[in-house]
Formats: structure tokens, sequence, C-alpha cells
């Protein structure tokens, strides 16, 4: 209960502009009093129990100590004898019975002792219990017998009849076929949910296929080395994620070994390197909690200049520069298709700019690949990709006009 309590204080903190811009403060507010309560609830309960317990066990040690002094006291009294004018004891001398009492005090703390431990021991176990959960979970993704240690990879991919799902009845993407040659581009276009991600995940092995096969240099990547399969493709994961560290670490993050000049290399391909240079700390800037905060853009570009530098021949970019501005995404495009020549490249996308210069684009619906083809070739087809990229630029077209025609359309309306 305390974890779900902990768990909620995070997400508030975490999301707290969310609860702000939705004016949800009274209803998070609410949802924490109720938690607290139920957690205050089991607290106190567990406070009375020991409270029973520890008084019980008191009371116990002073009952002993009770007889102990009733039983000995009447065996000093008995056996009391005035030999001579001096007092002497027979049986028991007040001082054994001092003694006595002395050393059940000493065996009293070991025993309560005994119950903490129990105490402490129940509670590490419940929680070692779920540590452990975690820990033993086995990976649906196993290394291979025999491995074989991808070297020189080339980059020619090819999925054949792939199908893939996160749960038995449901398939995330299925019947996919297509071959990429090495230092081609491919660009996947889609709507939300329609399985890019998902396919650009079984690349690096972080899923299984359920069927048909991926493979790199026609070796089906089942039978290749993990550690090889993951350092000869670089994926540019949707959701960013910068560590709390330097710049400098943060881009070298895949290859700890890198030098400045890598580094700065891949910046300046990401279009960075001027952004990091107007930094007082230039790369040697911590970002992250405690450092400098970065746009959503600056972050993208930061994961891109992480795979940058790790040189990988296969290059996965999954929706990478969804908060980058047009201009700079061009720029960039333009950069990580010079710097990466001889590479193969997937790259998710929502701009049809980076569909025209992409070798092979395919679009998926609902985790099939429904159209295929160059830009030209889809245009030339009359499909979805067609009426997608009207919409596009009917869009620019009527955001141009709306430019053009404000300063004039008061005076004259020729339009
Ligand atoms: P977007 O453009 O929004 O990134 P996408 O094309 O990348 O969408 P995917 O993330 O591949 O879409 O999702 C495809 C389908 O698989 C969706 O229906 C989604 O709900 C489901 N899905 C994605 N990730 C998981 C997961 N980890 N567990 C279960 N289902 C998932
Ligand atoms: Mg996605």
């Amino acid at each position: 209960f305390t974890a779900d309590l902990t768990a909620m204080l995070q997400e508030n903190i975490i999301g707290n502009r969310v609860v702000k811009a939705f004016a949800a403060e009274q209803h998070e507010n609410d949802k924490f009093r109720t938690q607290s309560d139920v957690v205050a609830k089991q607290i106190q309960r567990a406070q009375t129990y020991w409270a029973g317990t520890f008084s019980l066990m008191n009371f116990g040690f002073m009952a002993a100590i009770a007889a102990i002094l009733w039983v000995g006291g009447t065996d000093i009294i008995n056996g009391k004898e005035v030999v001579n004018g001096e007092v002497e004891f027979t049986n028991l001398t007040p001082g054994d019975l001092t003694a006595f009492i002395f050393y059940m005090g000493l065996l009293a703390m070991p025993v309560r002792m005994l119950g903490w431990m129990v105490n402490s021991f129940s509670r590490g176990a419940s929680c070692g219990k779920r540590i452990f959960e975690i820990l033993d979970t086995p990976s649906p993704v196993k290394e291979a017998d025999n491995p074989i240690v991808l070297t020189d990879t080339k980059g020619h991919v090819l999925f054949k009849n792939v199908e893939f799902g996160y749960s038995q009845d449901a398939r995330a993407i299925k019947n996919i076929n297509f071959e990429v040659l090495p230092g081609q581009t491919v660009a996947l276009l889609g709507r939300p949910g329609s399985g890019k991600s998902t396919l650009s995940h079984l690349v690096p092995r972080f899923y299984d296929v359920d069927q048909g096969s991926i493979s790199i240099d026609g070796i089906d990547i089942r039978k290749i080395e993990l550690n090889s399969l993951r350092s000869a493709v670089s994926i540019v994961l949707q959701d960013v994620f910068i560590f709390g560290m330097s710049l400098k670490d943060n881009i070298a993050y895949g290859k700890s070994n890198a030098s400045l000049e890598e580094i700065v290399a891949a910046a300046k391909v990401a279009q960075l390197d001027e952004f990091i240079m107007g930094l007082a700390d230039k790369y040697d800037t911590t970002v992250g909690e405690r450092g400098v905060s970065l746009s959503g853009g600056q972050k993208q570009r930061l994961t891109i200049a992480r795979s940058i530098v790790n040189d990988s021949p296969i290059l996965i970019l999954d929706d990478a520069t969804s908060s980058v501005d047009v201009q700079t995404d061009h720029r960039l495009m333009e950069a990580v298709h010079e710097a990466r020549l001889s590479k193969t490249t997937f790259i998710v996308t929502h701009r049809l700019s980076t569909c025209r210069n992409a070798d092979l684009v395919l679009m998926f619906e609902n985790g099939e690949i429904i159209e295929r083809g160059t830009h030209k070739e889809l245009l030339a087809q009359n499909g979805a990709y067609r009426r997608l990229y009207q919409v596009q630029i009917s869009d620019i077209v009527d955001y141009s006009k709306s430019i053009l025609s404000k300063p004039v359309s008061q005076k004259d309306d020729h339009d």
C-alpha cells in the first residue's frame, strides 16, 4: 500500500503540468487522501497489533520478575539464621537473587530482539519476493546455441512473411515482406497504431517474430549473437530517454570510448552543435533532472547524435524528428543522408519530404503494408499515399495563400 502511495506521488510530481493544465488538483488531492487513508489504517492496525504483543511480552517479563521475587524472597526469609550474632543464609542469599534478576534482564533483551528480527525478516522476504519476481522473469528473446557474431555488416535486411502480436489473439503486424539493400533508406508511413514501431522493434530483437523471419546479410537474426546484433542496429526510440549526466556522456552512451571529435561530429550531424556551443559548459553541461532542461526537439536530436556516434551499419529512426521543426529536420535528414551514405536506414516518419528521398516507402495500415514503392511510384498509384500527399500539399497551399492574401485582402479582392 505504501508502494501504491509512492507511485501515486511520483506520478503527480512528474505529471504536475498535466494536472495543472487540466485543473485536476482537487481530483488528485482526493485520490491521494483516499490512498493515504488506506495506508494510515493499515499502519494503525499494524501498530495496534504490535502494541498488543509488546505489552503482553512486557507483562510476562514483569510477572516473571514478580514470581522470582516472591519465591526467592520466601526462600531467603526461610533460610535466614543468626549464628553468633551474624546473619547467615542457608538456602539462597540476597546476592544470588539479585544476580538472578539481573540475568533475567539480560535474557529479556535478546528475546525481544528475536521478535523484531522475525518482523523485519518477514518484511524483507515479501519485498525480496517482488524483486526476484522481476529479476527472474525469463526473457522471451533467447541467445542461439551457437550464435553467429556479426562482423563487417553490409546492411542487407530481408523481412519474410513476418507476423507478430503482443498477445496470442491480436496481430500487431502481419504478412510483412520486403527487402532493403545495403545503403538504402526505407520510410515507414502510416496511422498511429498501424505497427511502425512494432516493426522497428523486431530488428534489434526486442521481441521475436511469431512467424516468418527477419535476416541481416542473409543470416536469420535469431541465429546472431544478441550483442553483436544490437551493436549492428542503432535504434532511436520514439520515447526519448536522456540520462542525468553531461551532454558528452549522453551522446557517447553506446560507445563510452568515443573521442570528443566523434561526439562533436555526431552532434553536428544531428544539428545540435550550435545549441551546445551556446551553453556555458558546452559539452560538459549536465542535462536532465539536475541540469539544463532540453526541449522536446533537442532531446530527440540528442538521441539521434547518440545513435550516430554508435556508427552502426543499420540505423532506425522511430519518429525521431516529430518535435523538430521542418527546416531543421530537412537539414538533419540531409546530414544523416550524407554521413551514412553506405548505411541502411529505416525512418518512421509523417513527413512526405523524408519519403521523397527514400528508396522505398512502405505504407502501413492495421499492421499490413498496403502500398509500397518510391515516392514517384506511389504518387502514380493514386491510392492512400497520394491522398495523404494531397492533404499535406493542400494544407501548405492553404497556409501560404492565407499568409499571402492577408495584407492585400482588405484592399482588393482579386482572388
Ligand atoms: P505511432 O505512429 O503512434 O507511433 P505505431 O505505428 O508505431 O504508432 P505501434 O506502436 O507499432 O504503432 O503499435 C501497433 C499496435 O500494437 C497498436 O495497436 C498498439 O496498441 C499495440 N502495442 C504497441 N506496443 C505494445 C505493447 N508493448 N504491448 C501490447 N500492445 C502493444
Ligand atoms: Mg510508433
